[in-house]
């Protein structure tokens, strides 16, 4: 088995490795570095969680550590597709670089130009940024990529999905290609990522680690199928469902990060847990910089329970112990399930997955049991489940804001709950939404829905690419403002194809059962 000591790594590099308490190195790891050393491009097909960013931190530490920074000329740089990674990147690089005296740059939005400016202006060996705001710099004429002799694109299918990939293309142009050396990662290969390899990347090792198709074992998954009794009572319903799950796994559920696809929704969950008792907070694009850093950090030192959080935000962060995983909803794209029950049994450590539908969401539990190759275990719901009156009635605004004390409504019918006749569930922390038994919970069969292929990622990424292309020759604070939202509120960069043709508002297409991706969180 490869050790770190085969693989030609700068000494002071091996000590920070040892440091950390790495023993061997990953099959990425393994595989990359060597051809990164020797000054080849790299095209390494890997997910997060696999060591993907050690990989091109470790052999850019070796390569870079002789010669020295100019001003306003960074002597590499690493692209990723958002705040949170770039910032997670930045510090890998302090672990691994801290016998060296090399320097770096985080350049991303949410956060003042000026204090950036001054790194840039002293000289930076590594830059790391998110497209949006590298260009910005750029135009304001801070920075030259001229003296970029290493490359990094760290997760490029999420640059594509997030449409980065004109913004890429544009920066590979303004580095030099003679003597660039390109280190480019990517979890899937896209036809359009496979485009930009092809045009970028000169004769690269390819190194693909086996990919992570099947969810690992050490997770537990379970799928709770509803099926609510008023559909625009839909989301309240599975809220009562939520808090049930969390309530019978007790003190086995240490923390959670809770998935949904709009951040609408993510806000909305947040708020109705909290207003529940229970200690959670909301992680989405749509929140400035250093909140989304606080949050993160409370749900690292177990400040916060539950994170509810949207798939671009939450995406490749590196939270190690995390003992559950719900989601809220399921995810309208297959992979995206693998990523989001992936934050869970990390490590070797057990973990549990549980996933929340509704006959809306067949066909995307179709497409995820086709990529699992196999069922999602049904689940049954704690005992003396049922949804409260209040969830059964038509919306009020009340439901929304719930009101302290206020006496629970039963039918005082029996519980038709799947199993029978239930005793009651015990009360809620703060009971608002009711949990007394009702019918309407059933298990969907474990036969898997008819399969639903995932979007081709082009046919997907076109309007998106055209959104991003445009608003880059826009002024400056037009372009942040659509990279940090988008022009509506809580619409986000992920907009589908069908919202760009006509606008419909959020309500209406929540109404009709579309999902609303979720933004891209640079700038
Ligand atoms: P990444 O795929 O880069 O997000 O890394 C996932 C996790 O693996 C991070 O917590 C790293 O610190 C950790 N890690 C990276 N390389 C190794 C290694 N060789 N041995 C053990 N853990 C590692």
């Amino acid at each position: 088995m490869t050790k770190f000591s085969d693989l030609k790594l700068d000494p002071v590099v091996l000590s920070a490795i040892a440091d950390a308490g790495y023993e061997t190195p990953t099959p990425i790891q393994a595989g990359a570095i060597p051809h990164a050393l020797e000054g080849r491009d790299v095209l390494g097909i890997a997910q997060t969680g696999t060591g993907k960013t050690a990989s091109f931190v470790l052999p850019m530490i070796t390569l870079l550590g002789r010669g020295r920074a100019r001003a306003r000329m960074p002597r590499s740089l690493v692209l990723c597709p958002t705040r949170e990674l770039a910032a997670q990147v930045a510090e890998n690089f302090d672990t691994y670089a801290k016998y060296t005296k090399l320097t770096k740059a985080l350049l991303i939005g949410g956060v003042s130009f000026g204090e950036q400016d001054k790194l840039i202006d002293r000289g930076v060996d590594v830059l790391i940024a998110t497209p949006g705001r590298l260009l910005d710099h750029f135009e304001r004429g801070k920075l030259l990529l001229t003296g970029v002799s290493i490359m990094v694109v760290d997760e490029a299918d999420r640059m594509l999905d997030m449409g980065f990939i004109p913004d890429i293309e544009r920066i590979f142009q303004l580095t030099p290609a003679a003597t660039r050396q390109t280190l480019f990662f990517s979890a899937t290969m896209a036809p359009e990522i496979e485009r930009i390899t092809k045009a970028f990347l000169k004769n690269p090792a390819r190194i693909e680690v086996a990919r992570q198709a099947t969810a690992s074992e050490t997770i537990e998954q379970r799928l709770y199928s509803i099926q609510p009794t008023r559909r625009d009572q839909s989301a309240k319903q599975k809220r009562e469902v939520l808090r049930a799950l969390i309530q019978s796994e007790g003190a086995d559920c240490t923390n959670a990060i809770i998935f949904c696809n709009r951040k609408t929704e993510v806000d909305v969950l947040a708020k109705s847990l909290k207003a529940h008792g229970f200690n959670a907070s909301p992680i989405h694009g749509d929140l400035d910089q250093s909140q989304r850093t606080r949050t993160l950090d409370g749900f690292r030192d177990g400040t916060i329970q539950f994170l509810i959080a949207s798939d671009v935000a939450a995406r490749g962060l590196d939270i190690p112990a995390v003992s559950h995983v719900f989601n809220f909803d399921v995810p309208s794209h297959a992979e995206d399930y693998i990523h989001r029950i992936g934050r869970t049994g990390r490590a070797g450590l057990k973990g549990k997955a549980f996933t929340i539908a509704t006959p809306a969401d067949e066909k995307y539990l179709g497409a995820i049991t086709g990529l699992l190759k196999m069922p999602i275990p049904v689940g049954t719901l704690p005992e003396g489940f049922g949804f409260s009156e209040a969830s059964q009635q038509p919306p009020r605004e009340r439901d929304e804001k719930p009101s302290r004390g206020a006496p629970s409504r039963s039918r005082g019918g029996a519980s038709r709950s799947r199993g029978g006749e239930r005793p009651a569930p015990k009360p809620l922390p703060e009971p608002i939404e009711t949990a007394e038994p009702s019918s309407a919970v059933v298990d969907v069969p474990e036969a898997p829905a008819p399969r639903a292929p995932r979007p081709d990622h082009t046919a997907r990424t076109e309007p998106r690419t055209e959104k991003r292309t445009e608003p880059r020759n826009a002024p400056r604070p037009e372009r942040e403002r659509r990279e940090s939202g988008g022009t509506v509120r809580g619409m986000g960069d992920h907009v589908p194809d069908f919202i760009l043709r006509s606008f419909r508002t959020a309500a209406q297409a929540a109404k009709d059962g579309e999902p609303e991706p979720d933004e891209g969180s640079d700038a």
